[in-house]
């Protein structure tokens, strides 16, 4: 049986790596010379809206799925007459576009940052005056890892974010002062069938992913955040993995955005819950049971951002579970991952703070 995935990033090549040991084979679709996946199995040299090209994925797999949220969705539309496209274009268009996703929390009953649309630099001024400063600029769509986002301080702040980023619609949203940033990770399966991960805290740098943490939070706030996401699921008849991000401020949950796919703070499941964030997508969208998504332990998940330490040099440290995604080195790019995990949070926090003295010195965890 043959699962499609459009884009052959890390997310694909970890999704290929859970799929094996179930006897599935995977092709891909990517642009990219040597994506991350093509060590893997066989990928499609394409772009993502090549109707050739999806025509051959469509007729050779028994169900297409994403490793990258951005695909166009006209393009998964085209795909949908000739195999199961899962999560569905709908809702991954959803996902595309902050202003879709603000609406979507909103409509459900999901607390969500203040937020205007922006589309010329009038609606910029007025949204600053309804929203006030400081505030948070962002492109509606495309944005990832902090890209196409500027905090505006002072009035003075509007123009120079403004000429960078106004041919695009935009979106302006107050800057939550939060005391910590979680995520959810749902799935739910072709039948209806769902289950929760346990919360991941999240810390971010320059907008990227640096650690996860997880469990996390207490029964009252992963009930609130498994609530959210069940909701989430329930109302877009999702298929798949999907992740809501939020900002916690004085114990309660806003969110910031959803990703419709297996997301970065989850892969510490891959070692340290019963079932992997993988295995559970590629479980929900070929319509199988769905494995059990409890914690095993207490995991750190640290990203390896820019530069690839030594592989000696980070498999010296006992427990340490390396993920290299094999891509070129440049600033900013996620290479890779570690996870380590622990019997009890204190010493999962232990080996956390000694990983990150080594890898990113200037992040300190509390
Ligand atoms: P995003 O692309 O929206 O996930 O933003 C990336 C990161 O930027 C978030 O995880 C936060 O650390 C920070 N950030 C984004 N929006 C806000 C906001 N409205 N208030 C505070 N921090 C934000």
């Amino acid at each position: 049986m043959t699962v499609g995935i459009v884009g052959a990033g890390q997310l694909g090549r970890m999704l290929a790596l859970a799929g094996y040991p179930l006897g599935l084979d995977f092709l891909f679709l990517d642009p990219a010379e040597q994506p991350p996946a093509a060590g893997l199995a066989p990928v499609l040299r394409s772009p993502f809206d090549d109707p050739a090209a999806l025509r051959i994925l469509a007729g050779r797999c028994e169900v297409v799925t994403i490793d990258w949220e951005n695909v166009p969705a006209a393009a998964l539309r085209a795909l949908q007459s000739d195999t199961r496209v899962s999560p569905s274009p709908a809702a991954i268009a959803t996902a595309q576009d902050r202003v879709s996703e603000k609406r979507l929390f909103e409509r459900l009953g999901i607390a969500t940052t203040r937020w205007r649309a922006v589309g010329s630099r009038r609606q910029l001024d007025s949204a600053v005056r309804a929203i006030g400063l400081p505030g948070v600029l962002k492109t509606r769509r495309m944005g990832y890892d902090g890209k196409g986002q500027a905090v505006l301080r002072t009035a003075a702040d509007l123009e120079p974010a403004w000429t960078q980023m106004g041919a695009v619609p935009l979106l302006y949203e107050e800057l939550v002062p939060f005391d910590l940033e979680v995520s959810v990770i749902g799935v739910r399966a072709r039948g209806g069938e769902c289950r929760v991960y346990p919360l991941n805290q999240n810390l971010h740098a320059g907008g990227i992913l640096r650690l996860t943490r997880a469990p996390c939070g207490n029964a009252r706030l992963n009930r609130l955040a498994a609530r959210q996401v069940l909701a989430v699921m329930e109302h877009l008849g999702y298929v798949g993995v999907l992740a809501i991000e939020f900002f916690v401020r004085r114990g309660r949950l806003i969110a910031n955005e959803i990703a419709p796919r297996v997301h970065n703070s989850g892969h510490w499941t891959i070692e340290g819950a019963v079932t992997s964030q993988f295995e559970n997508h590629l479980r929900a969208i070929l319509g199988l049971p769905l494995g059990e998504t409890r914690a095993v332990g207490h995991s750190a998940m640290i990203n390896l951002i820019g530069a690839m330490p030594p592989r000696e040099a980070l498999l010296r440290h006992p427990g340490v579970h390396l993920h290299d995604y094999v891509k070129q080195p440049r600033p900013g790019r996620k290479l890779g991952h570690l996870t380590v995990v622990e019997v009890d949070a204190a010493r999962r926090d232990r080996r956390a703070r000694a990983l990150l003295a080594e890898l990113a010195p200037g992040i300190h965890i509390t």
